[in-house]
């Protein structure tokens, strides 16, 4: 289903330096904006006392079309920035961040549905000379779930992208799965890991009623 080059080296040129560079200046740089905003009057005004002795004189000549045009420029040179910021705050992907893992790391020891994904229970490891983990033993505390959730479809771990409108896409890169929420994935796993604590509780809780 994946038929994907995994590595794309880009060969790096004079021209893509040059217009990485431009892209910089101009679709992401809000001080050069502001700065040409404030220079061009201001060199105009010096270039003007130098030539005719009186800063005002060239501002004079300029026609009243010219000065609409610098207005609409410059205005639609700051929208383009906060669209160009925009788009660009959309593809950043998440990255995964470090678990504190425990002694022995983590086990999965359950799963189940929430936000309509799965979710993986995770609690931490017995200790290797221990040949099998009850659930008596764990700490409900420190049960969490693994993150990224998964694939209802496929079980593959999805993916997230923020999307143009504000919402959250959640989507699997192998299957077609994909669904819209107004929450990221780490806002989500907040009440997955609530629920799972719960979840190993009631166990437990059950297990001691059933001894007495
Ligand atoms: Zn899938």
């Amino acid at each position: 289903m994946i038929n994907c080059e995994f590595f794309t080296i880009k060969e790096i040129t004079w021209s893509g330096i040059v217009i990485n560079f431009l892209k910089k200046v101009i679709l992401e740089s809000t001080a050069m904006a502001i700065a040409v905003t404030i220079f061009v009057p201001f060199i105009t005004a010096i270039f003007s006392s130098i030539k005719t002795g009186n800063w005002l004189n060239y501002f004079k000549q300029i026609p009243d079309w010219g000065y609409n045009l610098f207005g609409i420029i410059i205005i639609a040179w700051f929208v383009l920035q906060v669209i160009y910021k925009r788009y660009k705050n959309l593809n950043n992907h998440f990255s995964l961040p470090i678990k504190t893992s425990s002694t022995w790391g983590d086990i999965p020891i359950a799963e189940f549905s929430y936000y309509g994904v799965i979710w993986v229970v995770l609690a931490p490891a017995p200790h290797p000379w221990l040949d099998s983990l009850l659930i008596k033993d764990i700490n409900p505390d420190n049960v969490e779930v693994d993150l990224p959730p998964r694939c209802p479809k496929c079980k593959t771990k999805l993916d997230q992208k923020k999307t143009f409108l504000g919402f959250w896409s959640w989507y699997c890169v192998s299957c077609d799965f994909k669904t819209f929420k107004k929450d990221s994935f780490y806002i989500a796993e907040n009440g997955a890991t609530m629920i799972a604590q719960r979840q190993v509780e009631k166990i437990q809780e059950e297990q001691r009623n059933s001894l007495t």
